[in-house]
């Protein structure tokens, strides 16, 4: 264990922890970021990043998150490269634990995300960012009058083509089974939209295009029967799962593994204060985790003044 006691501790080292520790460190607090798997988190994995105030010409998403790195660093967060395995919030101070050793904390944050979930296709992978995204409102922009395709059948698909309908020229839904998984008035708003198509009982087999995105092979879940679709884009729509595993019985989660927030920023137990995709299932955007790692660390930074006096 080390002896030392750490003000602030951040798990995640995404937009919103790594902002929380640009704050932190400029009120003075000692603050250790744990930067876990994904250094830099969930922008990493794209290209093009236009919708990030400040970059008149965009900025690729790992370059973007590289410059906030060494923001925090230069004005003085410690930067762990480990993830954290555990944590005791039962009794202050706090405990993390990573692999290899104990912290003591007075505050923590919990910035430590959510990942998409992706088809799982070699395919898929190789062309996130060059076509394949999980996210409308970052990515749709890049595809105005083009035709694009949605993977998912339940509600998030469904915001995901409200939304890009507006900007493209086609819209394929691609769903696996007979039946749509979104609310009835979802559905019922998508499928009043002139421009969207739905293939029913279909799966995709393969995303097709060597640098980016060209066409989709298909699968017809019923016939067995393959056949190829060109499109520009595909958008994974089948949801997120919130980087959470390791809070469980610590603090309270919601149905979905969500970290529940009230007040801003706050948790259930005093003292731990969340921000960004974590915590949010509305918005998950750069700037939004950026702007909740702020308030978090400024939340975080009462609670310490208040427990001095
Ligand atoms: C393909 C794609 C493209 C996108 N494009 C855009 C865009 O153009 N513009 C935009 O605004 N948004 C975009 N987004 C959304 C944006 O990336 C997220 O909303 C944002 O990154 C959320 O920030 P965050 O800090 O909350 O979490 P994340 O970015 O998810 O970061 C989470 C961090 O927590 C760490 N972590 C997880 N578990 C642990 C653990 N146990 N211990 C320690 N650390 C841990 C991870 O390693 C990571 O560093 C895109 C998302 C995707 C998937």
């Amino acid at each position: 264990m080390e002896n030392k006691m750490n003000d602030i501790i951040v798990i995640g080292s995404g937009p919103a922890g790594l902002t929380a520790a640009i704050y932190a460190v400029r009120s003075n607090l000692n603050t250790l970021v744990f930067s876990g798997g994904q250094p830099g988190g969930q922008l990493t994995i794209t290209t093009e990043v236009e919708d990030f105030p400040g970059f008149p010409e965009g900025i690729k998403g790992p370059e973007l998150m590289m410059k906030v790195r060494e923001q925090a660093e230069r004005l003085g967060a410690k930067i762990i490269d480990e993830s954290v395995t555990k944590v005791d919030f039962s009794k202050e101070p706090f405990k993390v634990f990573s692999e290899e050793k104990e912290y003591m904390v007075k505050a923590v944050i919990l910035a430590s995300g959510a990942t998409a979930r992706w088809l799982g296709l070699d395919s898929e992978q190789r062309l996130i960012g060059r076509g394949v995204s999980a996210c409308a409102v970052c990515d749709g922009p890049f595809f105005r009058n083009k035709k694009v395709a949605i993977v998912g059948g339940g509600d998030s698909a469904m915001k995901e083509a409200l939304f890009l309908s507006k900007l493209v020229g086609e819209l394929l839904i691609i769903h696996r089974s007979e039946k749509l998984d979104a609310f009835e008035a979802n559905q019922k708003s998508v499928q009043s939209l002139p421009n969207v198509k739905f293939l029913m009982n279909t799966v995709v087999q393969e995303v097709l295009g060597k640098e980016k995105v060209e066409g989709l092979k298909l699968k017809d879940t019923k016939n067995g029967e393959i056949k190829e679709e060109a499109v520009d884009g595909l958008f994974i729509a089948i949801g997120y799962k919130p980087s959470t595993d390791f809070l469980k019985g610590q603090v309270d989660l919601d149905e979905k593994g969500f970290v529940v927030v009230h007040d801003e920023t706050k948790t259930s137990v005093p003292g731990v204060f969340t921000a960004g995709d974590v915590s949010d299932r509305i918005y998950q955007q750069a700037i939004t985790a950026s702007g909740a790692g702020c308030k978090a660390a400024l939340d975080a930074q009462n609670y310490l003044t208040e427990q001095k006096k």
